[in-house]
């Protein structure tokens, strides 16, 4: 394969590097959606394209497109997100950005600026919501199933409105949902992510396909008992409201671990009067349950909510639930997670599986019936979201190598299914 024809992945990492020295201090990132260190992030990433045969324009939700037109109309987008959480990680969905730029750059070499079908990198507005709690801003708006009045009356912690502040970035939360238009002429969607969980770093292996994004149940529970003096109440006659959650703590561990991706959670718990000399009256507890398999997600709520009746009979209490919130799963596409699978084996000699639990971008835009891939670089430590968030350099290499060669691949498809469906074909 001639140089010119290959990804120049150390570049990308120069490139990542470089990006982390703008927008970083001592502290870790700083890139927050809607803030200057966000938008001095993407004028970086516009001085980037200088020189490449593209089209970049922001679409309605902010989202900001670059094209390089291809025979076809018919388009591979790759994607990912430049903003941070505050504090954040150098790489958490930059790394996808710069990679989908060296593939876009590596593509315009090989075909001389004219790719059989047209390549677009999309950096999708606000993945994180981390300044006013929305998070897949702007890949919802693409995908329609965002809620304007949901998100009108948001503030950040010092009360300047959303609204405000998309428009301050040029942006009317009123338009949003004309970034739908991108959707037009999509043809399949590839995203590069870190990990950020332990699970590739235990396994010892470098990269992953990623099969969906796990669907969540989350619920508030409370159980009503007694309040009681902890000293005149004997042992036999309390309604002990914290000791009916506690078994639901312990229990929810059964539920989830006779599924091998399922995951579930009691992260909070408050007690009522919430006092070293009073049996509790009342336990306000979260669940959070996950998994990418929606029979399995529907069957792990049903076993929680008839073990929290059982509990709460068993302590001489009641149980009441209610639901935070709640969204499906969204398994990816078969024949891409394949290729994605293949390209990690011809690059790494191994592939491996694996559901995400984050939510990502991509959810988003296979819930728009894109058909979507996913791919994860291990973390180190598992650790993300923090500015100690890293993934060794030798793996970046190959996970940029492995991106780039599930991106040629799905040109590849992608012309496969023009041709079954009868476009005429510009194949070089
Ligand atoms: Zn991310």
């Amino acid at each position: 394969m001639p140089t010119d024809a290959r990804v120049d992945a150390k570049a990308a990492i120069e490139q990542l590097k470089e990006l982390r020295g703008l927008t970083a201090d001592e502290h870790g990132a700083q890139r927050v959606a809607w803030t200057p260190a966000w938008l001095q992030a993407r004028a970086w990433f516009l001085s980037q394209l200088a020189e490449l045969p593209v089209e970049h324009h922001c679409d309605a939700a902010g989202n900001s497109w670059t094209t390089l037109q291809g025979a076809s109309k018919k388009a591979l987008i790759l994607g990912s997100h430049l903003d941070s959480v505050p504090n954040g990680g150098w790489l958490d969905g930059c790394l996808g950005v710069i990679a989908a730029l060296a593939v876009l750059k590596r593509i315009a070499r090989e075909y001389d600026g004219k790719p059989p079908v047209t390549v677009r990198l999309v950096d999708w507005a606000d993945e994180e919501g981390a300044r006013f709690g929305r998070s897949l801003f702007g890949s919802s708006a693409f995908a329609g199933t965002y809620s304007i009045e949901a998100d009108r009356g948001r503030t950040d912690t010092n009360g300047i409105r959303l609204e405000d502040a998309l428009a301050e970035c040029g942006v009317s939360i009123d338009s949003i949902g004309e970034a739908q238009r991108e959707q037009e002429d999509a043809a399949a969607y590839l995203e590069l992510h870190i990990e950020q969980g332990p699970v590739l770093a235990t396994m010892g292996l470098p990269l992953a396909a990623v099969t969906g994004t796990k669907g969540v149940e989350r619920h508030a529970i409370t159980f009503r008992g007694q309040e009681a003096h902890s000293g005149s109440t004997p042992m036999t006659a309390r309604r002990d409201a914290l000791a009916a959650a506690a078994k639901l703590a312990l229990e929810i561990r059964t539920i989830a671990m006779r599924h091998p991706d399922a995951v579930c959670t009691v992260g909070s718990v408050k007690t009522y009067p919430g006092i070293v000399t009073a049996v509790v009256g009342r336990c306000e507890a979260t669940l959070d349950q996950r998994d990418l398999n929606a029979d399995v997600l529907a069957k792990m709520y049903r076993e929680a909510q008839e073990k929290s009746a059982l509990f709460a009979a068993e302590e001489g209490c009641t149980v009441e639930w209610s639901r935070i919130w709640n969204i499906a799963p969204e398994p990816f596409h078969p024949e891409l997670i394949g290729l994605c699978e293949e390209a990690i084996r011809e690059t790494t000699g191994r592939s491996h599986r694996m559901p995400s639990g984050p939510l990502h971008d991509a959810a988003e835009v296979s819930r728009a019936g894109i058909p979507t891939a996913m791919m994860f670089a291990q973390s180190l430590k598992g650790i993300s979201h923090n500015k100690i968030e890293d993934t060794r350099e030798e793996h970046l290499e190959l996970a940029i190598e492995a991106f780039d060669l599930l991106a040629s691949k799905t040109v590849d498809w992608i012309q496969d299914s023009l041709a079954a469906t009868g476009e005429r074909m510009h194949r070089i």
